[in-house]
C-alpha cells in the first residue's frame, strides 16, 4: 500500500506543468456570474479532457433556472469513469463560474500568468485551482490503480456564487448526488490545504417594511414617516440584538474566529421615492428629489444561524422585536417577507470522507488536519438537502482570505500537495483495487 501511495505521490508531481497548463486554460475562460458567461465553452473544455480518457460525460444545461438563456445557458458537465467491479462512487464538485474582476488587478485577471510559484487570474483560488487539481487527482488514481473498483465523477456546475440554482441544486434534483449514484463527495473550495470544512451556518435572508403616510415634505407632522419607524427598528437592533446575538457562541469550528457566533447584516435600506430616474437609472436624473414623507421603507437583513439553533427561534427574535414597536409606537405598521433559508449543516468528524481526507492530509503534509466550518454557505446545501446525502465536505488548495479579490491567485505547491491527498482520499474511499 505505501507502494501505491509513494507512486501517486509521484505520479501526480511529475504532473506538476500539466496542472499548471489545466489551471491557466480554466482560468482563461471568463465565466464571469452574473451574467454566466462562457459556460458552455469551458463545460465542453472540461468534458472533452475526461471523455477523451474514457468517461461517459453529460451535459445538463438547466432551463428556467434564474439567468439561464440562449444567450447565457446554464450548462453543467458531469463525467464518470466507472471502475472495473462494483464499489462506492466518490464525486468531485467544483464551480465553474466566477465572480466578477473588478478594480485593482497588477496582471490579466483572464491571463493565468505564472509567477513567483502561483497562478494568477480571477477563479484562480475560488476555484479553478481546485478544479484542476482534483482532475489530475483523479487522472493520476486512474493511472497507477487501472483495476479500481467503483466509480469516480467529476463535476463542472454553474453558478454558485449567485445561489447554485442553475448548477449543483439542479443536478441534486435530478439525482446526481444521492445514493446510489454517489456515495461521497468532495468540494475543493479554497478552504486552504491543511483544513477539512466540514459544512457551513445557516442563512435567513428577510425584507422587513414599515408603513407611514405621505405628506408634504415642509408639514412632515401631517405625515407619518416610514423611514423614522425603520429607525426605531435599528436602534433596537443595537440596543437588543447586536449585543444578544454576540452571546450566541457555537460548538462548530467556524473560522474566521469572528464568524463564531450569530450573526446580523443589514444588506441595504431603501426609504422614500427614489432620486433615480422613471427608468430606474440614477444618472438620467439630475432634478432635485421628491419632497415627501415616506411611506414606506424596506429593509434587507442577512442573519447566519448557527447548528445550536433553530429558525423558528431565530425569525421570531425579529418578529419580537417589530411586534414590541407594534404595541410601544404609536403609528408602528410593518411587514416581513422570507426571502430565502439555508439551514446548518456539519458533517461529523468520523464520516468517511472526512477520514479519507484527513488522513490523506496527514500522510502528505506530516501533520493533522484541522477542522473548520465556512461562516458562508457554498454548494454542500444543496447536497444535503436536496441529495440527502451527508458524506460531503469541501477541501482544496486555495487561500481562503483571496477569494473574490484582486490579484487572486493559487500557490502551484499547494495545488499539487492537495492534488496528492486528494489522490490518497479516492484511494481510501474505493478500498484500493480490487486483489
Ligand atoms: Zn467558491
Amino acid at each position: 500500500m505505501q507502494d501505491r501511495f509513494d507512486a501517486l505521490r509521484r505520479d501526480i508531481e511529475d504532473r506538476r506543468a500539466e496542472l499548471i497548463a489545466l489551471t491557466q486554460a480554466l482560468i482563461r475562460f471568463p465565466t464571469i456570474n452574473p451574467p454566466g458567461e462562457a459556460y458552455t465553452p469551458c463545460a465542453e473544455f472540461i468534458g472533452k479532457r475526461l471523455a477523451k480518457l474514457g468517461a461517459k460525460v453529460e451535459y445538463i444545461r438547466a432551463h428556467d433556472t434564474p439567468g439561464d438563456s440562449d444567450a447565457f445557458p446554464r450548462t453543467n458537465i458531469v463525467a464518470r469513469f466507472e471502475g472495473s467491479a462494483p464499489g462506492p462512487v466518490v464525486h468531485f464538485n467544483g464551480h465553474i463560474d466566477v465572480v466578477e474582476a473588478g478594480d485593482g488587478w497588477t496582471v490579466d485577471p483572464f491571463g493565468g500568468e505564472v509567477r513567483d510559484g502561483r497562478v494568477y487570474g480571477r477563479g484562480a483560488c475560488d476555484m479553478k485551482g481546485g478544479i484542476a487539481a482534483s482532475i489530475i487527482a483523479a487522472e493520476s488514481y486512474m493511472r497507477v490503480v487501472p483495476d479500481f473498483r467503483g466509480a469516480i465523477e467529476i463535476s463542472g456546475t454553474v453558478d454558485e456564487e449567485s445561489g447554485g440554482f442553475g448548477g449543483v441544486a439542479h443536478l441534486a434534483s435530478l439525482g446526481y448526488f444521492s445514493k446510489p449514484r454517489v456515495d461521497h463527495v468532495i468540494i475543493p473550495e479554497p478552504l486552504n490545504k491543511d483544513r477539512v470544512c466540514l459544512g457551513h451556518r445557516g442563512v435567513w435572508w428577510a425584507e422587513v417594511e414599515t408603513f407611514g403616510t405621505q405628506a408634504h415634505g415642509s408639514m412632515p407632522f401631517l405625515g407619518d414617516c416610514a423611514v423614522r419607524h425603520m429607525g426605531s427598528v435599528l436602534d433596537k437592533f443595537e440596543t437588543d440584538m447586536f449585543p444578544s446575538l454576540a452571546q450566541k457562541r457555537t460548538t462548530m469550528p467556524v473560522v474566521p474566529e469572528g464568524a463564531r457566533q450569530s450573526t446580523l447584516n443589514i444588506n441595504s435600506i431603501h426609504g422614500g421615492e427614489s432620486e433615480a430616474g422613471a427608468d430606474g437609472k440614477p444618472d438620467d436624473y439630475d432634478g432635485l428629489p421628491s419632497p415627501n414623507v415616506p411611506d414606506h421603507c424596506r429593509m434587507i437583513i442577512d442573519r447566519r444561524f448557527l447548528i445550536e439553533e433553530d429558525l423558528a427561534t431565530v425569525k421570531r427574535e425579529v418578529s419580537d422585536i417589530l411586534d414590541g414597536l407594534k404595541h410601544d409606537r404609536e403609528g408602528f405598521e410593518y411587514a416581513i417577507k422570507d426571502i430565502m433559508e439555508v439551514m446548518p449543516t456539519m458533517t461529523e468528524r468520523d464520516a468517511p470522507v472526512v477520514k479519507a481526507v484527513s488522513d490523506g492530509i496527514e500522510a502528505v503534509l506530516g501533520k493533522p488536519a484541522e477542522y473548520v466550518v465556512s461562516p458562508g454557505t457554498y454548494d454542500q446545501k444543496h447536497v444535503a438537502r436536496i441529495g440527502h446525502l451527508h458524506d460531503c465536505i469541501a477541501y482544496g488548495p486555495g487561500i481562503l482570505d483571496l477569494a473574490h479579490m484582486a490579484d487572486e491567485y493559487v500557490i502551484i505547491d499547494d495545488m499539487v500537495e492537495s492534488a496528492q491527498v486528494m489522490a490518497h482520499a479516492i484511494d481510501a474511499l474505493l478500498q484500493g483495487p480490487i486483489s
